[in-house]
C-alpha cells in the first residue's frame, strides 16, 4: 500500500478529521472541490524537506548503514534545492527565504542529530501506509506512520516526524489524535496484541535549534472517543454541512483565503443577509 495512491480515493485521516472541525470550508476547498492553494507556506515545504531526511536517514539505518552527520546535510541541501529552488508559489515567512532556511535546515539536523538517542530499536516499517474502515463511516481511514519499530520486548513504538516553531506541552501530545489514529491503525493492522508506543521526533526551529522526543500512550477510551468524533465528522461531510470558522487562528496563514472570501460575501451571503 502506498499513501499517494490511497489518497486517489475518498477517504478520512486523522489530519483532515482536524482539519475539518477546526474550519469545514478549508476542508472542502481543498480536498472536495481541490482548489488550487493560492501559495504554499515555507514551513510546510520546509517540514516535508526535513521529514525526507529523516525519511532516508531510517532507511539507511533499516540496511544496517548510519549515515554520517555529513551526508544527512548533503542529502538535506540536495532536497531543499530540488523542492525549493526558483519557486514563486512558497510564500515565506518574514525573516525567511530559500537561503536562509538552506543555513537553518543544516543547524536544526545538527540539533537533532547529536541529540537523538543511540537506541538498539529494531526498524519495522519505514512510512507504513495504513486503511481501513470504522462502522458508520463510508469511506475508509488512510494515513502512513512515519516510523515503526521494536524493542526487545515486543513493544511497538511508532514515530512521527515533526517540525514545530514550537515546544509542544505535555497536554498537546498526550491529546494528540494524530498519534491516537496511529494506534486504531496499528491495532487493525496487525499489533493488535500488542503494547504500543506512541512518540513525537520533534526539531524544533527556536533561534537555537532543539531536538526533542515526546513520549505517549492512548487508552480504549481516547480510541473510542475519537472513532465518535470521525463519525460526527463523516456525518457533516455526508450532509453537505460546511461553516466558515473566519475567527480561527488558521485564517492568517489560509491558502484559500480569496475563495473563502468570494464565498462568504458573494451571493450566498448577499441572500442571507437578506432575509
Ligand atoms: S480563511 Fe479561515 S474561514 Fe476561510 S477557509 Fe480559510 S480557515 Fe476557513
Amino acid at each position: 500500500m502506498v499513501l499517494s495512491e490511497l489518497r486517489q480515493t475518498p477517504h478520512l485521516s486523522a489530519s483532515s478529521i482536524n482539519e475539518y472541525v477546526e474550519c469545514s470550508l478549508l476542508y472542502k476547498c481543498g480536498r472536495i472541490d481541490k482548489l488550487p492553494m493560492e501559495f504554499k507556506s515555507d514551513a510546510l515545504e520546509f517540514g516535508t524537506c526535513i521529514h525526507r531526511v529523516l525519511e532516508a536517514y531510517y532507511s539507511a539505518k533499516m540496511m544496517g548503514d548510519r549515515m554520517l552527520l555529513k551526508e544527512v546535510h548533503e542529502f538535506f541541501v540536495f532536497t531543499w534545492l530540488d523542492m525549493a529552488r526558483g519557486r514563486d508559489d512558497i510564500r515565506y515567512a518574514d525573516g525567511n527565504d530559500y537561503n536562509s532556511l538552506l543555513m537553518f535546515g543544516r543547524d536544526l539536523l545538527t540539533a537533532w542529530y547529536t541529540k537523538l538517542p543511540d537506541d538498539d530499536f529494531t526498524i519495522l516499517a519505514i512510512e507504513e501506509a495504513f486503511s481501513f474502515n470504522l462502522p458508520g463511516i463510508d469511506i475508509p481511514i488512510i494515513g502512513a506512520m512515519d516510523l515503526v519499530e521494536q524493542d526487545s520486548c515486543g513493544t511497538i513504538i511508532i514515530t512521527d516526524f515533526k517540525t514545530s516553531g514550537r515546544a509542544y506541552s505535555k497536554d498537546e501530545v498526550d491529546q494528540n489524535q494524530q498519534l491516537t489514529m496511529y494506534q486504531i491503525a496499528a491495532k487493525q493492522n496487525g499489533y493488535g496484541n500488542r503494547e504500543i508506543l506512541l512518540r513525537f521526533d520533534t526539531l524544533i526551529k527556536t533561534k537555537v535549534p532543539r531536538f526533542e522526543q515526546y513520549w505517549t500512550t492512548r487508552t480504549e477510551l481516547d480510541e473510542r472517543r475519537l472513532i465518535k468524533k470521525a463519525r460526527q465528522v463523516w456525518d457533516g461531510i455526508s450532509k453537505g454541512v460546511f461553516v466558515a470558522n473566519d475567527t480561527s487562528w488558521k485564517c492568517k496563514g489560509c491558502a484559500y483565503k480569496k475563495a473563502c472570501d468570494a464565498y462568504l460575501e458573494g451571493e450566498e451571503y448577499d441572500q442571507a443577509s437578506n432575509q
